[in-house]
């Protein structure tokens, strides 16, 4: 069965979201930037302002145009709700630049199926345009967005139909029709292709997608290398480019807190050594539950005197793997405990969090393999036997200081990802 790719801008999104914050600006011509335009609202778009103009040109063309610096947490926060609505329809959401999205919708049912078959209104309701337009209703009722989609098998079909679909529109490229969609496109309209790849084709006289089809595909290999083999394939909608799903989450933590005082223990590098790395265990068995690899890997310890010490560092390549992790953690807490003060808390944060999909090429041939099959087993153990069944590496340095129970050792203050 062929993919289902559903790509989603969002049409003038900085601009869109100035005009949401303050309605005053509905209806007008809006543009966000410093210096060049970012965004601009369709009514900018009007007065002839586009995207890179330098303002001063802007506003030399359309004189009542209202600029704004833009709010880079505000649009985060709409850029999360659009992917979160996306996240209704399948999993498989990819959260890509400011303002786009891939989901792919391979498999997924077909909701609000009509009784009747057979007639056109019926065939209508069973292709995905149906599943769009309930896309674009909801992003529309609950941010108040406008978005353009595209359907095709390829993410580079559905990408370019959505180019078709601007302002608020869907496109959809069916199954059969990618050639004689793609033919027209000019070259530096296909994504991956960027303007010094144009030039040279350019300088060989390729402007359309239909004259890419004419040059040799070992002619694009010797002069871009692998790219080159990508171009070949994506102008003829081949490109196999899987949708990779974003995690949701930005960051897993553990943290703990001491009475300095009444605990003794709690003051020695050894014990603070052991609760991290019994921290990081848990962490790390998150990770792997919620399938992810960690980047990053931070420690953090807050003093009596109410200084905060963070240390992070980012890792070779990213891993699930508690001992890479708590071998890099104990670097970090021997330059944390430089300062000799008293420790309040004891906290790690595991960061960059990335689909292991991306790492499949380390997954398989080095000791790895053998590093994952310890760790699913130990995952699978405590999974029947509760956590506290098995205690990993130098957390055993907590046993007989911390009282434990099925769970794990019982901590004074244990607080999870927030
Ligand atoms: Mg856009």
């Amino acid at each position: 069965m062929g993919r289902c790719i559903l790509h989603v801008d969002i049409d003038a999104f900085l601009a869109s979201v100035e005009q949401l914050r303050d309605p005053a600006l509905l209806g007008r011509p809006v543009a966000v930037g410093t210096g060049v335009v970012a965004s601009r609202s369709y009514e900018a778009k009007a007065c002839g302002v586009t995207t890179a103009m330098p303002l001063h040109e802007a506003l030399r063309r359309c004189p009542e145009l209202v600029v704004r610096p833009g709010d880079a947490r505000l649009a985060e926060r709409y850029r999360q709700r659009v992917a979160e609505i996306l996240r209704r329809f399948t999993p498989v959401v990819e959260v890509c630049s400011l303002d786009d999205f891939y989901a792919d919708l391979t498999g997924v049912p077909l909701r609000g199926e009509p009784v009747l078959a057979g007639g056109s209104a019926a065939l209508e309701e069973r292709s995905l345009m149906a599943l769009c337009r309930t896309v674009r209703a909801q992003v529309r009722a609950e941010t108040g967005l406008s978005v353009a989609q595209g359907l095709g098998a390829t993410r580079t079909v559905a990408r370019l139909a959505t180019t078709k679909a601007k302002p608020g529109g869907i496109w959809e490229v069916l199954p059969g029709q990618e050639l004689e969609f793609l033919a027209g496109f000019a070259i530096d309209a296909v994504p991956g292709i960027g303007p010094k790849t144009a030039a040279w084709l350019q300088q060989v006289g390729v402007t359309t997608v239909r004259e890419l089809w004419a040059v040799d595909r070992e002619l694009l290999v010797r002069s871009f290398g692998g790219r080159g083999d990508e171009i070949w394939h994506r102008c003829r909608g081949l490109d196999a480019a899987p949708v990779q799903a974003t995690p949701t989450l930005h960051s897993i933590s553990r943290e703990t807190s001491f009475e300095p005082r009444a605990e003794v223990d709690s003051q020695q590098a050894p014990f603070l050594r052991s609760m991290l790395a019994y921290l990081l265990d848990r962490a790390t068995s998150e990770l792997r539950r919620q399938q992810l690899f960690a980047r990053t890997v931070q420690v953090r310890l807050r003093h009596v005197d109410g200084v905060l010490g963070e240390r992070s560092r980012t890792l070779a390549e990213p891993t699930d793997r508690t001992d890479r992790c708590m071998a890099v953690a104990a670097e970090l807490l021997d330059e944390l405990l430089l300062r000799r003060v008293l420790v309040r808390l004891c906290g790690i944060s595991l960061t960059s969090l990335v689909p292991p999909r991306a790492q499949q090429g380390q997954l398989f041939g080095d000791d790895g393999q053998a590093a994952r099959k310890l760790f699913a087993a130990v995952d699978a153990v405590r999974a029947r036997h509760g956590f506290g069944a098995l205690v990993l590496g130098d957390a055993a340095g907590l046993l007989g200081r911390v009282p434990t129970g099925k769970h794990g050792f019982v901590l004074r203050t244990p607080s999870l990802t927030k």
